[in-house]
């Protein structure tokens, strides 16, 4: 029989709180293949799909392959773990002129002969099926594993398909991503997934500064992490007067670390409102002035009773970019509309900037009723995906 083998990571780390994170992932696993035919049964350190239809595998896999907590998979064969059955099917293995490697995992104890003994006995019945093929142990052509589980079956498979890993979706809390149209922020929401936090994500745009196609643009961005996440709540608010305040009233060199402060501020309370435990940014330590240690400081420091996770600050540019062409957000970032900070852009922002010196520019500021009216006219728009993850 046709299945699909999983393979799940960290989780046995967790003792005994392991069956609410497999539980979790199981939820998650189902909520991502819904609408799909097809069952799922667990058995001590795997979990197997079966009864799907064929033509849907590739399909299967690559929605396998966004579910956090999976390390593998792999497409398999499942046969009663008999040592007869196991060998006439390996005796009708095709690899002429190949060199293989057998492998051979026992979790059943109980199984009459060893993982090495078998693999070795297995391995004589490819040669005399095969009269040319080879055994290379180091660097085979064509690799056969059979992993002998507990429930008496046996899975038989030539490749071990690479996933997510990480940790299910949900099991560590819901955060609340700022989303700007650049590259870095939906890669940030995307690391924090896959260390299974959930999250809402707010954007702040600068109309008519910025155009109608810049909030488009994140909604699309939005779209892409759904297929991951499920469905997202993205939060949206005008930051054109915070802006125009700024401008008129502080020194220019100060123009984003006032802002940044003020995103903070609004951020803080938009968890507040809805629950949400964490902020998220894309931030990357020196990669712009705005998020030098000291700026970084002076940002955080408006932030009261949760933290701030940056999963991008100690990564290259280089780094960001690969993880974001491999979510598919990376086209979609470098389409050339403005983003709100670069709008009012001073010439030199200050690099160290310190506390003392964003309260004594925000004392031109009325900051209380300037987040206040962010607050008030903030849209909420329900982005929605495939599958949906909140239930
Ligand atoms: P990104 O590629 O994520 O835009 P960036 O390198 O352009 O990052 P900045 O523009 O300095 O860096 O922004 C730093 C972080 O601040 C972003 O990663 C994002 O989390 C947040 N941010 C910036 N602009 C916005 C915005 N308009 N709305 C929401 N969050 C924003
Ligand atoms: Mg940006």
């Amino acid at each position: 029989m046709k299945v699909l083998l999983l393979r799940f990571g960290e989780l046995y780390l967790k003792g005994h709180n392991r069956y609410v994170f497999e539980n979790m992932l199981i939820h998650n696993i189902k909520n991502m293949l819904a609408g799909e035919d097809f069952r799922i049964s667990k058995t001590f350190g795997r979990y197997v799909v079966t009864d799907y239809r064929e033509e849907r595998e590739i399909e299967l896999i690559e929605k396998l392959k966004r579910v956090f907590g999976l390390y593998s998979l792999s497409p398999a064969d499942e046969v009663d773990s008999d040592v007869e059955k196991i060998e006439d099917y390996i005796s009708k293995i095709k690899c002429e002129g190949e060199s293989f490697k057998v492998f051979v995992k026992r979790a059943d104890k109980s199984f009459p002969i060893s993982s090495m003994e078998f693999a070795k006995k297995l391995g004589e019945i490819v040669l005399n099926n095969n009269k040319n093929s080879y055994v290379d142990l180091y660097n085979p052509e064509h690799e056969i594993y059979v992993d002998i589980r507990i429930n008496k079956k046996a899975y038989i498979f030539d490749k071990i398909i690479k996933c997510q890993g990480g940790l299910p979706l949900g099991s560590s809390g819901k955060g609340l991503l700022l989303l700007s149209g650049g590259i870095d922020s939906p890669v940030a929401g995307f690391l924090m997934a896959r260390r299974g936090m959930m999250f809402e994500a707010l954007h702040f745009h600068s109309y008519p500064y910025t155009s109608e196609l810049a909030k488009d643009k994140v909604i699309t961005l939005a779209k892409h992490l759904t297929n991951y996440v499920g469905n997202l709540r993205l939060h949206i608010v005008s930051f054109t007067k915070v802006q125009e305040e700024i401008h008129k009233r502080c020194k220019s060199e100060f123009m984003i670390t006032i802002m940044r402060r003020i995103m903070m501020r609004v951020a803080n309370k938009i968890c507040e409102k809805y629950n949400l435990g964490a902020i998220i940014t894309g931030e990357s330590l020196g990669q712009v002035a705005s998020q030098t240690m000291q700026s970084m400081t002076v940002t955080g420091s408006v932030v009261k009773d949760i933290p701030i996770f940056r999963p991008c600050l100690a990564m290259d540019k280089e780094e960001i970019i690969q993880i974001s062409k491999s979510i598919n957000t990376y086209d979609t970032s470098i389409l050339p509309y403005e983003d709100c900070c670069t709008v009012f852009l001073p010439k030199n922002p200050v690099i160290k900037p310190t506390i003392k010196q964003a309260l004594g520019e925000e004392q031109y500021l009325n900051v209380d009723a300037l987040v206040e009216e962010c607050l008030e006219k903030e849209e909420i728009l329900e982005v929605s995906s495939e599958f949906d993850n909140r239930d």
